[in-house]
């Protein structure tokens, strides 16, 4: 039941949220050896202004998508939950979900959105947050939370770090200047997502946005993060 452990498991309510939110770390981390995998919660089936767009259609087309953007990366494998899109819910079935996968990967590094965005925040985004910080505390960690998994030789696992992506409280800012251009190759692999409304500064408008995230640091870009230790350590020094 357990596979080849990834350092980095990144969890993703929408195909697509991943390449915004991390992409650029995300090329970083494979640069430095580390092995990454995705897991996209929803199928983005319903991402589109195109009323003639058939669910299935859009469904397969957003996986194609997000299999090339995870190949670019260098990501090693991509698992697909196909639940609807705007349809998640915090329920004990998709946190179970969640922490099998956890379990299985035994990933040092969870990376999400960040839940405690205020007012206007898409509802799958929230509750994929909410969700994983739950999964990885207290109940990946924990024996007795799940004794069926534990059965299946899914034993409890502690993550070491999450980062969230999207959070209005960033405490950690992730140095991306070297790989800003494929984390912009890897967005434009979502053509469903982004092809009919690229103006044409855009790329010009993506990089002043995560310049602006670097903003105090002594490089050019960066990916802006929420990242909180998990306590059973004992702190770290600050990585850079
Ligand atoms: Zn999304």
């Amino acid at each position: 039941m357990v596979t080849k452990p990834a350092q980095v498991m990144v969890i993703t309510p929408h195909p697509d949220d991943a390449e915004f939110g991390v992409a650029g770390t995300v090329a970083r981390w494979v640069r430095e050896g580390r092995e990454v995998i995705y897991v996209v919660c929803t199928n983005g089936d319903k991402g589109t202004s195109d009323a003639n767009m058939n669910p299935e259609e859009l469904m397969r087309i957003r996986e194609q998508e997000q299999l090339a953007a995870a190949k670019l990366l260098g990501v090693r494998e991509v698992i697909f939950l196909r639940h609807p899109d705007q349809t998640l819910e915090d329920t004990p079935e998709f946190r179970k979900e969640i922490v099998r996968l956890i379990r299985m990967y035994q990933p040092e590094i969870v990376v999400t959105a960040d839940p405690y965005r205020r007012y206007i925040w898409h509802r799958d985004h929230r509750i994929t947050g909410q969700v994983v910080l739950d999964a990885v505390f207290p109940y990946a960690r924990d024996s007795l939370s799940y004794p069926d998994l534990l059965e299946q030789g899914l034993q409890p696992h502690k993550v070491r770090e999450v980062w969230l992506w999207a959070s209005e409280d960033p405490n950690y800012r992730s140095d991306i200047t070297d790989t800003f251009d494929i984390k912009v190759a890897a967005l434009r692999c979502h053509k469903s997502q982004i092809e009919n409304n690229l103006p044409p500064d855009w790329e010009d408008q993506l990089r002043q946005w995560f310049r602006s995230m670097a903003e105090g640091e002594d490089f050019e870009l960066a990916e802006a993060f929420h990242q909180a230790e998990v306590q059973w350590r004992v702190a770290r020094s600050p990585k850079k």
